[in-house]
């Protein structure tokens, strides 16, 4: 057994990924057909072509026509069961999946249409998820308000926080304090996007304004040694995205990518891949690119997803009969791989 051979078969958890961002060619033909809208290609392949990443303007219009196909909660439904069968062909046994609700259907009947594709993913494939319900960052105040009431409405139903994405350049969490008082009253957590465009103010205003307790990205804190020092001693869970990185241009190169530095600083990190066939990737790919980059090796990248799996937003107990399984498989997996 070959070191990707055991990326491939090891259990996984997956901390940041998003629903919209995971469509596949094939999805997104059947919800374009469905709905009538016209796409640049009518085969999987042209679709794969399309999503080739080439730059942001691109992928903002791969990714507002992905919007536009999604218009019905039997379309979310589809999105959901076609995202779990990637996860499992994975082996990804868990996902905290992030989702940013389109705001012209009642939230509860986007939720129910999630929670069916759950179930059937439970049942079908032995693999599961909650939501982090996001707001964009570029959305109304009043928009955001409306996405915390939701988030906060579909606790106990599979949202477990409210994250914050889109564009981090001048859109700090500051700009929605309704909307923090109001999940911070209602006792939901918030995991933010912060430090990938924007280096460590954006960090700093993450950990103090919206109390996060994980954070998306985060590897620009390298920038400012006192937040290192801050996060290393807090342990926050840094959800690294290294493709996403480089496609987004927040460093220039895999090689040139700061994991191993913050490694070496002693911070908290977990591999993660974003919204993945946008970035011509998947979460196996990154382990697999990160071991052959960094030379990580089976103890390293049994590291990674016990630690990603130790910072999920579960029930204790739940998170221990995981460990339990998941250690049993890796024992099992060292074994083969000697
Ligand atoms: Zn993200």
């Amino acid at each position: 057994m070959t070191l990707h051979d055991f990326i491939r078969a090891m259990p996984k958890v997956e901390l940041h990924v998003h629903l919209q961002g995971s469509t596949r060619p094939e999805t997104l033909l059947k919800l374009a057909q469905r709905n009538n809208i016209p796409l640049p290609s009518d085969t999987v392949e042209g679709i794969r072509e399309w999503y080739t990443f080439r730059d942001f303007p691109h992928f903002v219009e791969i990714y507002g026509i992905i919007c536009r196909c999604i218009q019905s909660p039997d379309d979310i439904e589809l999105l959901g069961r076609e995202f779990l069968e990637g996860q499992a062909a994975q082996n990804i046994r868990y996902t905290e999946l992030t989702y940013t609700p389109p705001r012209y259907l009642p939230f509860d009947e986007q939720l129910d249409a999630l929670n069916r594709a759950r179930a059937w993913g439970e049942t079908a494939l032995g693999v599961t998820m909650n939501y982090i319900v996001d707001i964009p960052r570029e959305c109304e105040v009043e928009v955001g308000n409306l996405i915390a009431d939701w988030a906060i409405s579909g606790m106990g139903k599979g949202v477990i926080a409210l994250g914050l994405g889109g564009p981090e350049v001048d859109n700090p969490p500051e700009k929605y304090p309704e909307a923090y008082a109001k999940i911070k009253a209602a006792g939901l957590i918030s995991i933010p996007h912060a430090g990938e465009t924007v280096g460590p103010e954006s960090i700093r205003s993450a950990l103090k304004f919206a109390d996060a307790v994980r954070l998306g990205h985060g590897v620009r804190c390298l920038e400012d040694p006192a937040l290192v020092e801050e996060l290393r001693q807090r342990q926050i869970p840094l959800e690294v995205c290294p493709t996403s990185n480089v496609c987004l241009k927040v460093v220039d190169t895999l090689e040139n990518h700061p994991l191993p530095r913050l490694l070496e600083a002693g911070l908290y990190v977990t591999l993660n891949s974003d919204d993945p066939p946008m970035f011509n990737t998947t979460l196996t790919e990154e382990y697999m690119r990160c071991a052959d980059t960094f030379g990580f090796d089976t103890a390293r990248i049994e590291q990674f997803v016990m630690d990603a799996l130790r910072v999920t937003i579960l029930p204790a107990d739940r998170k221990a009969q995981l460990a339990n399984a998941y250690q049993a498989e890796f024992a099992d997996l060292r074994t083969r791989y000697l």
